[in-house]
């Protein structure tokens, strides 16, 4: 069977992929529009686009085993990632969603599929100025153990560096 392919989506391609991707060649950090977007949304440097933007694909485009072609970000109205966090990333490796079109997360489609991946994997959800990191109890569990223990050592490392505390010396 023949890859899938981008098909129609393409034409939406900007308000998702372009937004959602990172591109190191152009400093363009994940979520932030690209300086390369033309006014009418188009990319204004297509033919001669980053390799990262040639090769980034969204999960609906790679896991055609997984989801239908009713998924695709353009039908569905979310667009969906993956992060390659650290092994001690306070957030491991997860789903990030983002819808294509506004208030798409609250559409039937999005729920069953968003439904999907929330049984099996940490989904945040990122909309304008907010993101909600959404899972399995125990992921979510787990991901507050490891902020609390981040937090711990910053404000240890904060209590070590300052002057004003007492060393275990000065104490007694
Ligand atoms: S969102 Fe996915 S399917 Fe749509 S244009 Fe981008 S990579 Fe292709
Ligand atoms: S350079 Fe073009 S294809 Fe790449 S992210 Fe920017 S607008 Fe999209």
């Amino acid at each position: 069977m023949a890859p899938r392919t981008c098909g129609s989506c393409a034409g939406g391609c900007v308000t998702s992929c372009c937004t959602i991707m990172g591109v190191k060649e152009l400093d363009k950090p994940n979520g932030e529009r690209c300086p390369k977007m033309a006014s009418d949304g188009t990319c204004s440097i297509y033919a001669e686009r980053p390799a990262a933007c040639r090769e980034w694909e969204c999960v609906w485009l790679r896991a055609e085993d997984v989801l239908r072609n009713m998924d695709r970000p353009d039908r569905s109205g979310v667009i969906l990632d993956v992060t390659n966090p650290p092994p001690d990333a306070v957030i491991p490796q997860s789903i990030v969603a983002r819808e294509t079109r506004p208030g798409a997360f609250g559409e039937d489609a999005a729920k069953k599929l968003l439904a999907y991946f929330q049984k099996r994997s940490l989904v945040i959800l990122v909309g304008p100025g907010k993101r909600t990191v959404t899972g399995p109890p125990e992921m979510i569990k787990e991901m507050i153990k490891r902020r609390r223990a981040a937090d711990r050592l910053v404000a240890e490392a904060a209590t070590a560096s300052d002057p004003s505390t007492p060393s275990e010396g000065e104490r007694s």
